[in-house]
């Protein structure tokens, strides 16, 4: 079975629609047909500043709705990234090969430090795309599954697997994208042009799972659309519409082409309170699975106890290897 290695972090107390159509759902479909392993990435969820009592329980609220959401602890590792010190080990590594312009252009450092004022980005969000390329290769993951969002990400993640098996020898697996067509990226229900983020997004602008799904229903009447009033597929001229198309195509399983079809004729008044019911009916039963994995800390702590000693046999045997190549001394 070829591997795959995901994060996801807990930067939110919620996930939101984005995270699970462009992501965690294809993490879910994936245990059946790879070797998977899915990490709450806590290490990036410190890089723009962070509650030390939040981060804990974000940590515990994310695995939550990753096993909600369907992923299952005995077909998939799942993680909490700072249980297997490798990670920033092997970042150190490949921090060293990976030139200083070639991490500038990484797009999201420029979005994300735009917002917090480039003078006080920290060198941690700087370096965070070198980190998850740690993360990816540490587990010699064949594929990532990502949405669009991570794209450029994920390239560095190869170019620095090419570079170091030039260097020092095959070492590392290059992995390849797994993204999703259709649902790799949601936009911001205010801003339809942005992605839906959970550290950007304004509340008014992300559906989060784990809301009053009343809320859910409001934000989607309320989102922002476009002007003129046909209802039709086209992210360019009106991407407001089509955000809300593509979240309803995904959500129940119906070509945007139906639904389209199905439009003609109604307003955007009709669409909206359709797909509000539509993400209600979702989010329940997420939010009650959700709750009960949560009801029992101790339980949670533990799955993901073994799912750090499984994700950690293999991550140290990568860093062996890998500090082998780069010429470190084995300590005697
Ligand atoms: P943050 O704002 O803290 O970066 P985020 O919303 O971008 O949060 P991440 O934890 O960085 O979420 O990403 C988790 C996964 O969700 C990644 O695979 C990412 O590609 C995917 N993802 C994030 N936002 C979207 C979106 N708007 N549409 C589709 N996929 C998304
Ligand atoms: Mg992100």
């Amino acid at each position: 079975r070829p591997r795959v290695l995901s994060g996801i972090q807990p930067t939110a107390d919620s996930f939101h629609l984005g995270n699970y159509l462009g992501a965690v759902r294809n993490w879910v479909a994936m245990q059946e047909t790879h070797d998977t392993f899915y990490c709450v990435v806590d290490l990036h969820a410190i890089t723009m500043g962070h509650d030390p009592a939040l981060l804990r329980q974000r940590t515990r609220l994310s695995a939550a709705q990753l096993l909600a959401a369907g992923l299952d602890p005995e077909r998939c590792t799942l993680f909490v990234q700072s249980h297997v010190p490798e990670h920033p080990q092997l970042s150190w590594v490949m921090s060293c090969i990976t030139g200083f312009g070639e991490a500038s252009r990484m797009t999201q450092f420029k979005d994300k430090s735009a917002k917090q004022g480039t003078d006080r980005a920290s060198v941690g969000l700087f370096t965070y795309p070198i980190l998850q390329a740690a993360d990816i290769l540490l587990y010699q993951a064949d594929a990532v599954p990502v949405g669009e969002d991570q794209r450029q990400h994920l390239e560095l993640t190869r170019d620095l697997a090419q570079r170091f098996n030039t260097l020092f020898g095959k070492t590392f697996t290059v992995p390849s994208a797994f993204i999703v067509r259709d649902t790799a990226k949601i936009t911001d229900l205010q801003e339809p042009t942005a992605k839906m983020s959970k550290s950007a997004s304004s509340p008014a602008g992300i559906i989060e799972l784990l809301e009053d799904p009343a809320r859910s229903a409001k934000k989607i009447r309320s989102a922002v659309t476009d002007t003129g009033r046909e209802i039709i597929f086209d992210p360019a001229a009106k991407p407001g519409v089509s955000n809300l198309l593509t979240i309803y195509s995904a959500l129940t399983g119906r070509p945007i082409d139906d639904l389209v079809g199905a439009y003609d004729g109604k307003g955007y008044g009709d669409l909206k309170k359709d797909l509000a019911e539509v993400v209600v009916e979702f989010v329940r039963p997420v939010q009650e699975r959700t709750r009960a994995y949560l009801d029992d800390p101790a339980q949670l702590d533990k799955l993901l106890a073994i799912g750090a000693e499984k994700a950690r046999a293999v991550a140290v045997e990568t860093l062996r290897a890998a500090y082998d190549k780069v010429g470190f001394l084995a300590p005697a």
